[in-house]
């Protein structure tokens, strides 16, 4: 077949600080997809990006573009409108867990695609696995019936949605790419997108645990995705949440469902509760359904009803119990005070050594391994008292998470006990294209 462009004019357009074409667009993401542009030349591109930067112009296409290389899902013959929700990923993050069923409780229908984690940042697809018996995978007819029936399913993304984003993130995780907004946000969006979706609500996280280290990056991540949104019809809004510390006291892939229950049953941390309630009443509201208060629906039983179902529908036991890590070490604390420093990275990279993450695609993950925080940012400890436990189902990984824990923070540590600590927002700022 003879190709309509060659790579290196458009690689030298954008080397050069140029514009690509709409045309040039379309033809350099569908001919990497076929296998037309190499992988050496769609990665000396995709550098060029993050040297240069698209415009909004070039950043819609190029998502357009990603999207049309694959199927896109349509969920408009339900009888509920449909919400999804999308965490740009940090540690202690399950509020996916408790907070679908919440909103389906509430009259919502979530088709949530997710992912299985790498690196530091779990995968919510690793933490339902850890319960007996759930199954990942769902054709859409299933997912169409789960979600009339239940109003939520949490399933595996199939290759079917934007393959081009498949393979050129898989590229740019190896080739030092993926810091770039216009790459992170047609990334993320040609995904939520093509998954069909009426209503999206973004959680942006900013800090340490996250990809977006300072608020004014992660404003401008968040702007970018909701106008990609919104141009393609999806109503799109964004909260920029604090990631500076982990979310609950649980990190861990079990650890992790057992803090979501204690959320659906009325318990659970107070960050991880409000954080659950603002994304809640942000999808309530963008879809138009203001009837019903969630804070309710947590108290009286109908969110933990709507686990119970969701869970079950995909072979799950919601009673059975969940795996536990073989080993366990306590942190204690080496004198009185208030934590005033419980960094996420460093708890986050602790957490992975203990084996609760993958360091490569193919590795198994341990359900029962992780971190328990029995003292957050701002609590009150004594000398000797634990300040958390690690757990692992191989016992050399300790002294590992140990060393990550004392190298986080420039070397200066994950935990620091002081006389006060600093105070924390949750919900930082929130951007909407209305
Ligand atoms: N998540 C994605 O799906 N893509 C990115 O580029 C970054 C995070």
């Amino acid at each position: 077949m003879t190709e309509a462009y060659d790579a290196v004019d458009v690689i030298v357009t954008k080397r050069d600080g140029g514009a690509l074409s709409d045309a040039q667009i379309d033809w350099v993401v569908d001919a990497y997809t076929r296998g037309a542009v190499a992988d050496y030349q769609m990665a000396s591109l995709a550098m060029a990006i993050v040297q240069r930067g698209m415009t909004m112009r070039e950043t819609a296409r190029w998502t357009r573009a990603m999207i049309n290389t694959g199927e896109r899902l349509d969920f408009s013959g339900l009888s509920r409108p449909t919400a999804d929700k999308h965490s740009t990923g940090g540690v202690g993050d399950k509020i996916t867990l408790p907070l679908a069923p919440l909103v389906a409780s509430c009259g919502l229908a979530i088709p949530q695609l997710s992912g299985r984690g790498l690196g530091h940042t779990g995968g919510t697809l690793d933490k339902l696995e850890s319960i007996p018996g759930w199954q990942a995978d769902r054709t859409t007819a299933q997912m169409i019936s789960q979600l009339e029936d239940v109003g939520a399913v949490i399933c595996a993304a199939g290759s079917g949605l934007a393959p081009a984003d498949k393979k050129l993130y898989a590229l740019r995780d190896v080739t030092g790419t993926v810091e770039s907004i216009p790459l992170i946000a047609s990334s993320i969006m040609s995904k939520k997108i093509a998954e069909g979706t009426g209503v999206l609500v973004l959680d942006v996280k900013v800090g340490s645990g996250a990809f977006m280290k300072d608020l004014a990056g992660a404003r401008d991540l968040a702007r970018t995705m909701v106008a990609l949104g919104s141009d393609a019809g999806v109503v799109t809004s964004a909260l920029l949440t604090d990631m500076s510390t982990p979310l609950g006291r649980a990190v861990g892939n079990a650890l992790e469902v057992a803090e979501s229950v204690e959320v659906l049953a009325g318990g659970g941390p107070a960050d991880v509760v409000e954080l659950t309630l603002a994304l809640a009443r942000e999808m309530l509201d963008r879809a138009g359904l203001t009837g019903k208060d969630p804070a309710a629906a947590l108290q009286d039983g109908t969110a933990m009803d709507a686990w119970r179902a969701m869970i079950s529908a995909q072979g799950g036991d919601p009673g059975a119990p969940l795996p536990k890590a073989r080993h366990s070490q306590d942190v204690t604390a080496p004198s009185d005070g208030v934590v005033s420093r419980m960094d996420a990275l460093g708890v986050g990279v602790a957490a992975w050594r203990l084996g609760a993450g993958r360091a490569r695609k193919e590795d198994e993950v341990q359900k029962g391994a992780g971190i328990y925080l029995h003292k957050q940012l701002g609590e009150t400890v004594k000398a000797g008292e634990p300040i958390m436990t690690l757990y692992s189902d191989d016992e050399p990984r300790f002294a590992r998470a140990h060393a990550a824990l004392g190298e986080a923070c420039g070397g200066a540590g994950a935990i620091a006990i002081d006389a006060e600590a600093p105070g924390r927002a949750i919900i930082l700022d929130r951007v909407s294209s209305a």
